[in-house]
């Protein structure tokens, strides 16, 4: 029976309100209050002195590729990313080859998953195939594991079909995560429709076409009593929409990513397809609603939209490159520089965004350092600098913004059922 004595951290535990300086006593893989005088002899000691001890981070949105797109990113290269960034809890979306929209695709996430670092949840397709026609069987996909519904990467665009989804998915009460996307509207789009779209020559996707599926699947929610989720929040509208709702007593979340927070369309004035992604990075009035409505709780939680693609693939015209970036090895830093050092967020703020609210959406079970709790911790250096090198990353792809850039806060050690699975650059 293994112990493990983290101590004089500043321990910061937002589900209990708790920040103070201290130490965290693990055994068995779970939090306790202390350990008896035989354990701590037996104990390994982690010096946490000047360092941050939380919850380990979890993150409701990534892509690990598998199955089916293995070249980009693999569960066990995702969760290695995870782990190196403090997360340890992760969701993985369903728009693999094949989708996964049956519980045998769910069977071989879930044996993949049981070899990774950290702990990698599925979820399930709304529709079979992500084709929008018909309903995946949303009960069976459940009883394999899924935590959510999401045909993400795509919208359901009929709302009678989104409508039917509502009522069927809250009879096995799964959450549906939508990707809102009139895609009548964007046909073709590579970036935010705005002044940059137009200087830069290039076609444009109006922020009113998330806002029109965020208002239609509130509705919805409000119809059903189902809970849908908005994903990857980026226009200043849909803050608004998400916050009137909110006031309104629906049952809608909704998350917010680390680029949507850090950066605009003006970083596309090179053509750079790193920073190409869907939705597109919008204009300052968005990046400052959407901070806005992470400070007043009108968005439930950071979620970085992990997404992996090679260098061959990024590395095309900008309009032919496909969506999407890295976001586990860096989101800490970005969310620690935006919203605490720009936007004066409080430390443990920005730490429950990035665990317990992030955990609450989907009722998983994370997010805490209470007693008795799965002990999943992240040890940080808040205010380290290092500079962020993709090509020697733990993703299997390298496409990100912040490759070769200096950040400032860096995960130290990551705890996964008191295993310690990542420490000081490396895996363990
Ligand atoms: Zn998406």
């Amino acid at each position: 029976m293994s112990s493990l004595w983290i101590k004089n951290g500043r321990v910061i535990d937002p589900a209990s309100r708790h920040d103070a300086q201290g130490d965290v006593f693990i055994a068995d893989g779970k939090f306790v209050k202390s350990l008896t005088a035989a354990q701590k002899k037996s104990a390994r000691v982690l010096d946490a002195a000047g360092l941050v001890v939380c919850p380990g981070l979890v993150d409701i949105h990534v892509h690990f590729r598998e199955p089916g797109q293995t070249h980009k990113e693999t569960i066990l290269t995702g969760a290695q990313a995870a782990a190196a960034g403090g997360f340890t809890t992760v969701v993985c979306m369903p728009n693999t080859s094949p989708p996964v929209d049956n519980a045998g695709t769910i069977q071989l996430i879930n044996a993949a998953a049981a070899k990774a670092p950290v702990r990698v949840y599925p979820t399930g397709c709304i529709t079979v195939g992500m084709k929008a026609e018909q309903l995946a069987p949303h009960g069976t996909l459940k009883n394999a594991g899924a935590v959510a519904l999401t045909d993400d990467g795509l919208c359901v665009q009929s709302n009678e079909l989104m409508r039917r989804a509502a009522e069927y998915s809250k009879m096995f009460d799964l959450p549906l995560l939508d990707h809102c996307q009139d895609e009548s509207m964007t046909k073709g789009a590579v970036m935010n429709e705005g002044v940059v779209s137009t200087r830069l020559g290039l076609k444009g996707w109006p922020h009113a076409a998330e806002d029109i599926i965020v208002a239609r699947n509130i509705i919805l929610s409000a119809y059903s009593g189902a809970h849908i989720h908005m994903q990857h929040i980026s226009s200043a509208r849909s803050v608004e929409l998400m916050r009137r709702a909110k006031q309104d007593g629906i049952r809608v979340t909704a998350e917010a990513t680390p680029h949507h927070i850090a950066l605009t369309d003006e970083a596309l004035a090179t053509y750079d397809t790193n920073f190409k992604m869907n939705p597109p990075l919008r204009t300052e009035a968005d990046r400052r609603a959407i901070i806005a409505g992470l400070k007043d709780g009108t968005l439930d939680c950071i979620g970085t939209d992990h997404a992996p693609h090679t260098p061959d693939e990024k590395d095309r015209e900008f309009d032919y490159a496909p969506n999407g970036i890295l976001g586990l090895e860096t989101a800490l830093a970005v969310c620690l520089d935006v919203l605490v050092r720009q936007n004066k967020f409080k430390l443990p703020a920005v730490i429950d965004l990035m665990t317990r609210r992030a955990a609450d959406v989907l009722k998983l079970p994370a997010g805490t350092l209470a007693p008795g709790a799965n002990a999943d911790v992240c040890v940080f250096a808040p205010d380290e600098q290092w500079t962020y090198d993709a090509t020697k990353g733990f993703s299997k792809s390298r496409n990100s913004p912040w490759h070769g850039q200096k950040l400032t806060g860096r995960v130290r050690t990551t705890i996964v059922g008191g295993k310690i699975v990542y420490a000081n650059g490396k895996l363990v």
